[in-house]
């Protein structure tokens, strides 16, 4: 594996950039989240006054079923830099992250949680990596104790897989968050596929890649919508929109699985001529077929697996469906509209 260059390293060979007259944008995904979202601002705000840059917070709500789009509207009312994009429903956290994306005009930008688990005060280290020369600068929890051991270790277990099995190298515990140049949100933008692993993209994009330790809190308020099953099929849409692996890898049993047979027909034969026919097999037998038949669901259902997404990518459906948009100038064309 070859490790990016450091932002040291990379100040040697660019030129170091200034945040001066320079924008950043906030891309804020907002599910069932009224109970935090006051807290946010005041925490987020807080730390952008510090920073100094001209800023916009663009928040996406997606489908929330509490009172979050009156709060945030009533923010964007205080403060006309908070923007607000209302899904017409719920598109899970990776395609609401996308639509903010699209929406962003800044020259760098930071998707972040709502619920403070990406402590704001992160993002002024994140601009001086940028001014040393960092195209992306990402959080890196170091200390996972607020999470709960099983989702440590299924975590653990999630990244070594994926490193296995993929050519892009996801960095460990590595979230969204981060601030990323102009430049890789233009390449972000310009990805085709529905199936959005963002921390795969993230990863795949490459450029100047920077990583920021932090110890990351607990949720400030609401509740965490991650639950184990939704975690295993984000960890499978990775997984397969990274690797192909396991779709390959059938062959390679199957082969194996025949030459066992064929051993074992083998050693039944000379068996027979030397000891005569014993006890009818039927244990063994049962145990083969059974065996060659969980083999054959697994191997159709790893096909299944990719097909089911050739089929998403194929229906070419648009990403994200916007109902409303809050303190966008001028509309931006959306999804639907945008040549395929
Ligand atoms: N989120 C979203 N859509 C969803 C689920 C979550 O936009 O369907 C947002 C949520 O509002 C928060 C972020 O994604 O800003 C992270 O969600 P959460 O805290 O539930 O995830 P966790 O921190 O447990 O990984
Ligand atoms: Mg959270």
């Amino acid at each position: 594996m070859v490790s990016a260059p450091t932002a040291v390293q990379a100040a040697a060979i660019v030129p170091p950039r200034s945040r001066a007259g320079k924008r950043l944008s906030i891309v804020a995904p907002c599910f069932n989240e009224q109970a935090v979202l006051d807290l946010f601002f005041e925490r987020i705000e807080d730390e952008l006054a510090k920073i100094g840059l001209d800023y916009e917070i663009v928040c996406v709500n997606d489908g929330s079923r509490d009172h979050t789009l009156a709060v945030l509207l009533r923010h964007h009312q205080r403060n006309p830099r908070i923007k607000v994009i209302n899904l017409a429903r719920n598109f899970g956290k990776e395609t609401a992250m996308s639509a903010g994306l699209d929406a962003t005009a800044g020259d760098m930008v930071v998707p972040i949680d709502v619920d403070l688990q990406d402590p704001p005060e992160l993002i002024g280290r994140f601009v001086e990596a940028w001014e040393a020369g960092a195209d992306v600068a990402y959080g890196v929890r170091v200390d996972r104790s607020a999470d709960s051991p099983l989702k440590r270790l299924t975590a653990q277990g999630f990244y070594r897989a994926f490193n296995r099995l993929s050519d892009v190298d996801l960095p460990y515990n590595a979230g969204d968050f981060r601030l990323m140049d102009k430049r890789v949100v233009e390449v972000l933008r310009q990805l085709p596929e529905r199936n959005r692993f963002m921390k795969g993209l993230f990863a795949w994009v490459g450029f100047r890649q920077e990583a920021i330790p932090y110890a990351r809190p607990e949720r400030a308020a609401g509740t965490s919508s991650w639950r184990y099953w939704k975690l295993w099929n984000f960890a499978l849409d990775g997984i397969t929109s990274f690797s192909t692996a396991p779709i390959r890898v059938w062959s390679y049993v199957g082969v194996a699985a025949g030459v066992l047979a064929v051993l074992a027909a083998a050693g039944l034969v000379v068996r027979t001529l030397l000891w005569g026919r014993d006890v009818p097999g039927y244990p063994s037998l049962m145990v083969v077929i059974l065996m060659s038949f969980g083999l054959q669901m697994l191997a159709i259902g790893s096909l299944g697996e990719y097909v089911a997404r050739i089929y998403q990518e194929v229906k070419g459906r648009p990403l994200y469906v916007v109902m409303d948009r809050y303190g966008f100038e001028a509309p931006k064309p959306s999804q639907e509209d945008a040549p395929a």
